[in-house]
């Protein structure tokens, strides 16, 4: 299994590092975030090494979706909370800071201090050329 020798995500998945798992398949393990945005924020990482959303191959991918939504529904009864958000930053320029691929899954509440971190608008023509620029 790939592995990174300077990947604090793989030090945790070889125990090397302690973490607060929650919970672990083939693939994944599920642990909370040492530094919570919101009561009860975890991170899903595949147990083997990729980077980022570029490079994890689709099992790994399908895997930590499939292990996040199973965390995402324990949510609402273990902790009260009232809605979750899936993240995922893929590179440094989205907020990614540590390489190697994690879904973070945070419990919202509507008393939480988390807000929408883009400013909505500004599509126009912009929008056409996006989409013609992106279309499979
Ligand atoms: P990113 O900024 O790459 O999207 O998310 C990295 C996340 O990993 C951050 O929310 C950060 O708090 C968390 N994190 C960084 N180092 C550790 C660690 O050693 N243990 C745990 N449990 N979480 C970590
Ligand atoms: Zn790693």
């Amino acid at each position: 299994m790939a592995s990174d020798p300077d990947c604090i995500f793989c030090k945790i998945v070889a125990g090397e590092l302690p973490a607060r798992k929650i919970d672990e398949d083939d693939r994944t393990i599920t642990f909370m975030d040492i530094n919570p945005g919101t009561h009860g924020h975890a991170l899903v990482i595949p147990k083997e090494h990729s980077k980022d959303l570029l490079e994890i191959g689709p099992d790994d991918l399908a895997a930590v979706v499939q292990a996040a939504q199973r965390l995402a529904r324990r949510m609402p009864e273990a902790l009260g909370a009232e809605g979750v958000n899936l993240i995922n930053s893929c590179g440094s320029v989205a907020w990614q800071t540590v390489f190697h691929f994690h879904m973070h899954v945070m419990p919202r509440y509507s008393y939480d201090t988390v807000r929408l971190p883009w400013t909505p608008g500004g599509g126009g023509e912009r929008l056409d050329q996006a989409a013609e620029a992106l279309r499979a």
